[in-house]
């Protein structure tokens, strides 16, 4: 007969480790990968901005040295104003102003605001990084005592790291050729443009994400393979393993009966599904206590799984319950489980007062022939409903609810028992 291709509890594992669990493990390492490596840009960026930020400011006060002479010394005014062009025209600097304490512009990078008032000029549209650093100084008085702070702040969003601006002002001592008198002073407002600067961090900060997308997802895969290869097979061993017994729990074993029926359902091949209790177990507990009860409970299942093939699948539901899940034919699975009962009767069970007890089992059987066909919840209905008869019954039997032999297709319930010789059909004679 055409047998699984698939073996047991190994196939079963490798199933779940390739279906669900490694979709997941792909998914938290890409994850994972992805994250790290935009958090490592992130923290390099922030001091890659903030580094650049202290030359900003360096480079902030040294154009402030260096305007600062044409104020100081004694020259013509356009001096101060070609100065002040020629600041202009690098790259950076965005604009530069001298202001007379008076508050009015002595020279400007930019000539049409030369002659204007402070005022006047923070009136203009194309003028808001001014505007935004007189922004605490709405009246003309108090205009003109800002002009008398010193200060160089950064302007826009993340101003503690750049921003896209750096203005600065500062008052000196005035010396102009004719222009005021002794002891006038005139304020040097420069605004430096920062966006560049602000502009190449930010490309690094994202060429540090990609640069370290790539080994971060290396280091992350292998990692997951690392976990897949030996820590999630133990895993999944202690999940799926019952402690005691050392067979499939109740989910594992509905688990992989679900996928055995499905194959066998599409091979068409036949399968059969028994309920196997242990007779009087409460008796076995009580009589020779509960360290006995869980010998048995080992025993029994040891000899289960010893009287299968690979291909076929024992679990304990729970208690001292247990289920079988067979490639066979009802027929066969009958004769089968039947042989396997006797087996275990006949196997005497230490217990641990130095004595032995004799196990008998009620086992219900469903197959695939029955009208529950493949479907695992009506399976164990059906063989759940056999075993009730087994039990009612009398105990100690094998009771299958339908019989897919030809000569008792009529038959309603086939059952086994110990007390006669060998196994006989129930209902038959
Ligand atoms: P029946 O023939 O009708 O099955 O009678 P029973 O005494 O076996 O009754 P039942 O199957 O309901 O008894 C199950 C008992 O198994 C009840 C509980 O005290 C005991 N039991 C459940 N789990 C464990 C276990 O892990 N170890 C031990 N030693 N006993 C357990
Ligand atoms: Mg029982």
């Amino acid at each position: 007969m055409k047998r699984f291709r698939f073996t047991g509890r190994r196939a079963v594992q490798q199933e779940l480790l390739s279906g669900r669990i490694n979709r997941r493990l792909w998914l938290e390492a890409t994850l994972a990968a992805t994250a790290s490596s935009a958090l490592m840009a992130v923290v390099v960026g922030l001091v890659v901005l903030s580094q650049s930020a202290r030359g900003l400011q360096r480079q902030g006060e040294g154009l402030q040295r260096q305007l600062s002479v044409g104020i100081t010394s004694y020259q013509p005014l356009h001096d101060l104003q070609r100065l002040l062009q020629q600041a202009a025209s690098s790259r950076d600097v965005e604009s530069a102003l001298v202001v007379d304490q008076r508050g009015l512009v002595l020279a400007a990078s930019n000539n049409a605001l030369v002659g204007l008032t402070l005022p006047h000029v923070l009136q203009l549209p194309n003028q808001p990084l001014l505007r935004e650093l007189f922004r605490d100084c709405p009246t003309t008085s108090t205009l003109l005592t800002c002009l008398t702070r010193e200060e160089m702040v950064f302007h826009g969003p993340l101003p503690s790291v750049g921003g896209v601006a750096l203005m600065a002002m500062r008052q000196y001592p005035l010396a102009l050729e004719g222009v005021g008198r002794f002891g006038d002073r005139a304020t040097l407002i420069t605004i430096l443009d920062t966006q560049t600067v602000s502009r190449e961090a930010l490309l690094l900060v994202f060429q540090v994400f990609l640069a370290g997308l790539l080994p971060l997802l290396v280091g992350c895969v292998g990692l997951m393979l690392q976990l897949r290869r030996e820590l999630i097979p133990e895993l999944l061993r202690l999940a799926q393993i019952d402690s005691l017994s050392g067979i499939y729990n109740r989910r594992a074993f509905s688990e992989a009966a679900v996928a055995f029926l499905a194959r066998a359902q599409q091979a068409k091949l036949p399968m059969a599904m028994a309920l196997i209790d242990v007779d009087y177990f409460k008796q076995i507990n009580d009589n020779h206590g509960h360290d006995s009860g869980d010998q048995v409970i080992r025993d029994v299942s040891q000899l289960l799984r010893e009287g299968l093939r690979s291909s076929d699948l024992v679990g304990r539901l729970g208690g001292d319950e247990f289920a079988i899940l067979v490639q066979l034919t009802s027929w066969e699975a009958t004769q089968m489980l039947d042989r396997t009962r006797q087996l275990i009767h006949a196997t005497p069970i230490p217990t641990c007062g130095g004595k032995v007890v004799q196990v008998s089992l009620s086992i219900g059987l469903a197959s695939t022939a029955s009208e529950a066909g493949y479907d695992y919840a009506a399976l164990m209905r059906a063989a759940d409903a056999a075993l009730y008869l087994a039990k009612n019954g009398g105990r100690g039997q094998v009771v299958n609810q339908e019989e897919d032999r030809p000569v008792s297709s009529v038959l309603r319930a086939v059952s086994t028992s110990t007390s006669g010789e060998g196994w006989h059909i129930g209902g038959i004679g």
